[in-house]
C-alpha cells in the first residue's frame, strides 16, 4: 500500500485567463478529495487564485520562481512574495524552462533551496529527451539532474517533490508505459534514499507527467511508486482534470498518509 498520499498537479503553463479561473475554482469547490490537488497558472493570477480557493483542499502554486531574494532583477519573483500572496508549491526545473529559457541543474538547486527556505513545497521536473531515451541514457541524466538539484538541501519537517517527465512525452500524446514509468520512479527512489536517508526519502512524492489524461491516469497511479501526476494539456479543461482528481481519490483509500 502507499505510503503518501497521491498529488494531481496542474499545470496551465502560458495558458488560461479569468474564465478559466472561475470554472476551475467553481468545480473544485464544490467537491471533495482524498488526494492532494495543486493547480498552478501563470503568476497574475496566482493572488486572485488563492484567495477564491482559500478554503477548500486545493493549492495554488506557481510554475517558476526567482533564484534571487530581491534587488535588481527586472522580471523576477521570489519564493517570499509568492508565499506572501497564498502561493504553496513551486515547479522548479520544467523541460520547457531549461529548453528555452537555459536553466539547468545548478540554478534549479538554488532555487529548490530558496522555495524550501520560504516554506514553499519545490517539485522538481526531470526527465529525458528523445535521444537519451533512445540512447538508454535515462538513468544517467535523472542521476545527475537530482544529484546536482538536491544534494545538500535541507529538506527536514519540509515537503517536497520530484516529477518525472519524459520530454518526449510532455504535449507529445504518447504517455510513457506504466511499467517503464515504475521502473524510472524505483530508480528515482532509490537515488533519493542515498542523496538524502530512506526515511526522507518515503516522504517524497514522485510524480508522472508527459500526456496524462483520464485514459491513462488510472493505470498510472495504480504503479507502486507513482504517488501522482503532472498535468498539462488535460488541466485546461477542468472537467477533463477534475476527472483525473476522481479517478485519482477513487484509487486512494481512506487512510492516514505519511504525507
Ligand atoms: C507538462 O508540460 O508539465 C505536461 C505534463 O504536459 P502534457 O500533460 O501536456 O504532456
Amino acid at each position: 500500500m502507499k505510503t503518501r498520499s497521491p498529488l494531481i498537479v496542474a499545470n496551465w503553463k502560458l495558458n488560461g485567463g479569468t474564465d478559466l479561473i472561475c470554472t476551475s475554482v467553481a468545480s473544485f469547490l464544490r467537491q471533495k478529495f482524498r488526494v492532494q490537488i495543486g493547480i498552478a497558472p501563470p503568476y497574475v493570477y496566482i493572488s486572485n487564485m488563492a484567495n477564491f480557493l482559500r478554503n477548500s483542499q486545493i493549492m495554488v502554486g506557481s510554475q517558476n520562481v526567482s533564484k534571487f531574494e530581491s534587488g535588481a532583477f527586472t522580471g523576477e519573483t521570489s519564493a517570499q512574495m509568492l508565499k506572501e500572496v497564498g502561493c504553496q508549491f513551486c515547479l522548479i526545473g520544467h523541460s520547457e524552462r531549461r529548453q528555452v529559457f537555459l536553466e539547468n541543474n545548478a540554478s534549479c538547486h538554488t532555487k529548490v533551496a530558496s522555495t524550501l527556505a520560504a516554506g514553499l513545497m519545490p517539485i522538481i521536473c526531470i526527465g529525458e529527451n528523445a535521444q537519451q531515451h533512445e540512447l538508454g541514457l535515462t538513468k544517467h541524466i535523472l542521476y545527475r539532474q537530482l544529484q546536482e538539484s538536491l544534494l545538500g538541501q535541507n529538506i527536514k519537517n519540509k515537503q517536497i517533490a520530484i516529477a518525472y517527465e519524459p520530454i518526449w512525452a510532455i504535449g507529445s500524446g504518447k504517455a510513457a508505459t506504466p511499467e517503464s514509468v515504475q521502473d524510472v520512479h524505483e530508480y528515482i527512489f532509490n537515488e533519493l534514499c542515498t542523496i538524502f536517508d530512506e526515511e526522507s526519502a518515503k516522504n517524497i512524492r514522485i510524480i508522472y507527467g508527459g500526456s496524462v489524461n483520464k485514459n491513462n491516469a488510472a493505470q498510472l497511479l495504480a504503479m507502486p511508486n507513482v504517488d501522482g501526476l503532472l498535468v498539462g494539456g488535460a488541466s485546461l479543461d477542468p472537467e477533463h482534470f477534475s476527472e483525473i482528481c476522481a479517478l485519482a481519490n477513487q484509487i486512494t483509500p481512506e487512510v492516514e498518509f505519511n504525507s
